[in-house]
């Protein structure tokens, strides 16, 4: 039996040069981190169907196959081998040794900058099913009782009950969220993930952050409302930073909105929003806002037609009219906006708006 060693394939060969040297690809796109391209594996032609995270050598197909993994289920699901004879392929070409020892360390192969748990490569075996590697937020099995008319909602938010139904946010008053607005949160295919809070109590709200998320809950991988708001997609998606700003632009008639929850839009989020057709960037009018919506135009840019709107210092997308929100995401190019009066705006920037 040729030896195989899953583990340091993965560690030494980056999932790059499986794709330019291996595959000999040209037709991806790489910007930072991420790649984009058409499908290999199943030979799709949409231009963002394909995406990889060169850091952590993962790469996932948002369009035909919708199939994902790491270096190895790469060469197994485009070669349609099992796993091991994918490794012994990867093996045989860049380490140029199948028989036995492993090949000398060569500086061509730069040391790995990130190790992955051992998991996938220790349990990867001679047949055509791998184990699945544990899931980021698996879906919950359970359901949180939540008043959707507390007076934070209604009044303080001036949002309407139906609004907070449809979202299932409402006060939670048992619980580990007791105190806090509750909000579910799903996943792309819309299964939910968490349940995230908003603190009510000031001190506590300033100690603690205005929001807990469960431990062990990855936010970084999810967008909040992305599945309500990815079927709307023949419009641009609207990313704002909080989830109370979701509920305010879909009370604008504004559906096709999520939010990052937070102003540092992760790599995973940018390749989520980027199935969209295209993106605009509404975060909130302070210092974090705009260095984060400078980072999520960069990350983004390369994926998607994007463009971010800045609002007004110490303004947020909840404090604009419905009248200007509509003026702010259509047809407006990138501008600053210093003022949040509409007809100001208008006078200053004659040829934006609808
Ligand atoms: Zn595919």
């Amino acid at each position: 039996m040729n030896w195989v060693n899953f583990r340091e394939i993965r560690t030494r060969i980056p999932i790059e040069r499986v794709l330019t040297e291996y595959y000999k690809l040209d037709n991806l796109k790489v910007s930072g981190t991420v790649a984009t391209g058409p499908c290999p594996v199943h030979g799709g032609n949409n231009p963002r169907g394909f995406h990889v995270d060169l850091e952590k050598n993962l790469w996932h197909c948002f369009t035909g196959c919708k199939r994902g993994g790491n270096q190895l289920d790469l060469v197994a699901a485009k070669d349609n081998v099992p796993i091991r004879d994918a490794a012994l392929r990867l093996q045989r070409f860049f380490l140029g040794d199948d028989d036995g020892a492993p090949a000398a360390t060569s500086p061509e192969f730069p040391p790995p900058t990130r190790r992955d748990p051992p998991a996938a490569a220790a349990t990867a075996s001679t047949d055509n099913a791998p184990k699945k590697k544990e899931k980021v937020n698996p879906p919950l099995d359970l359901m949180l009782q939540l008043l959707p008319d507390h007076p934070h909602i209604l009044e303080d938010r001036k949002l309407s009950q139906a609004t907070a139904e449809h979202f299932g946010v409402g006060y939670c008053a048992r619980g580990i969220l007791a105190g806090c607005i509750g909000f579910p949160v799903h996943n792309e295919d819309g299964q939910l993930v968490a349940y995230a809070g908003r603190r009510l109590k000031f001190s506590d709200a300033e100690d603690l952050g205005k929001y807990r998320f469960p431990k062990g809950f990855h936010k970084d991988r999810v967008l909040y409302n992305l599945h309500r708001a990815l079927p709307e997609s023949s419009d641009a998606l609207v990313l704002v930073e909080g989830f109370f700003s979701v509920l305010k632009l879909h009370e604008a008639g504004i559906k096709n909105v999520a939010a990052v929850m937070g102003s540092d839009l992760s790599d995973h989020q940018a390749l989520l929003a980027a199935r969209a057709a295209s993106v605009v960037v509404l975060f909130d009018g302070d210092e974090a806002g705009r260095h984060g919506a400078d980072v999520a135009v960069q990350k983004l840019a390369p994926l998607v037609p994007v463009r971010a709107v800045k609002l007004a210092n110490g303004w947020e997308p909840e404090d604009c009219s419905p009248e200007m929100l509509h003026w702010l995401l259509h047809g407006v190019q990138e501008f600053e906006l210093t003022t949040v009066s509409l007809e100001a705006a208008r006078a200053a920037h004659p040829t934006a708006g609808a």
